[in-house]
């Protein structure tokens, strides 16, 4: 059976961006008859406080998407809050430990800027290997001054993978992407690593999210790898840009459906964010429910989608 999942940080207010994506994982698993599943991505708990959630919650309610494991519904693999998992992600570190492909990093953040070059999907630093062969007496010396985070060794091998939406996609993580986090050095786990661990606990078949996360792909698959699990699909889908161009985020108060709710109902939210998304031509209004006969992954644009000026009064 098909499983799709919601995977939302909640660090602020929900905005369009975050509504298609949860529109788009609701249609992709509903029209195979498949489940849906929402988890809190809230490892960064002094950005996602408790309430946001709780609202995001109630906006997911008041957009009529509903879930069939998550928080208030609860399911088999509670608890859906990323905070509340952090045992099961280190059971996986210490498997990647053992296999002998992590080493702590003592870099600091103005070290890390000199000696990186950007990747090319997401903006971050591609990781010099500046700490990867420290001697254990070097190693023991650098602890006693700072904590370390840990990363894993990418290796000189190139992944790659058909994505649902998008077509192929290849990395060679050594070159492309260099060696990655899975731990900050005030402990707290990398979404690489905790994404990979809950998306196969929770049995996930399908993982549908924007084309900012493409990038990260690659670095997901070689963990399936190396931990022995089944790799789900991906169907990454293009982004939403403001009027100007810009990326649109949950600092767009604009955006947020706080703006929204007093303008516009549910219904027409979602007919023209699915006009948008090109599966709606009409653009009328019409709940999740009534967009699944013409839901098609065909109809959605490859390219980043700029809302046009004065859809949503914004
Ligand atoms: N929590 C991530 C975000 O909100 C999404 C993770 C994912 O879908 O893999 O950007």
């Amino acid at each position: 059976m098909t499983v799709g999942r919601f995977a939302p940080s909640p660090s602020g207010r929900i905005h369009l961006g975050n509504i298609l994506c949860c529109l788009l994982v609701w249609l992709s698993a509903r029209q195979k008859g498949g489940k849906v599943v929402l988890r809190m991505e809230d490892l960064d708990t002094a950005r996602c406080p408790m309430r946001y959630a709780e609202q995001m919650i109630q906006d997911l309610r008041w957009l009529g998407l509903d879930w069939d494991e998550g928080p208030e519904t609860g399911g088999p693999d509670a608890p859906y809050f990323q905070s509340q998992r952090t045992g099961l992600y280190r059971n996986a570190l210490e498997r990647l430990e053992a296999m002998g492909l992590v080493y702590p990093c003592f870099c600091t953040r103005a070290e890390l800027h000199a000696a990186s070059a950007p990747h090319r999907g997401d903006g971050c630093a591609i990781y010099a290997g500046t700490c990867r062969n420290l001697t254990p007496a070097q190693r023991a010396e650098r602890s006693r001054r700072r904590s370390p985070a840990l990363r894993l060794q990418a290796p000189d091998q190139e992944i790659s993978f058909i994505d649902g939406h998008m077509g192929s996609y290849a990395e060679n993580l050594a070159r492309d992407c260099g060696d990655f986090l899975l731990r900050r050095s005030d402990g707290m786990f990398a979404y690489q690593l905790a994404v990979v661990v809950d998306d196969a606990a929770m049995g996930v078949t399908e993982v549908v999210r924007g084309a900012d996360l493409l990038s990260s792909t690659p670095r997901q698959l070689y963990l399936y790898q190396l931990l022995g699990l089944t790799p789900p699909e991906f169907y990454h889908f293009p982004l939403l840009l403001a009027p100007d161009g810009r990326r649109l985020s949950k600092r767009d108060a604009d955006a947020g459906l706080e703006a929204l709710q007093g303008r516009i109902s549910a219904k027409e939210l979602l007919g023209k964010l699915a006009w948008l998304a090109g599966f709606h031509p009409s653009g009328t209004p019409q709940s999740a429910a009534g967009l699944l006969e013409e839901f098609s992954w065909e109809r959605v644009p490859m390219e980043d989608i700029r809302l046009p000026e004065g859809l949503f009064d914004l």
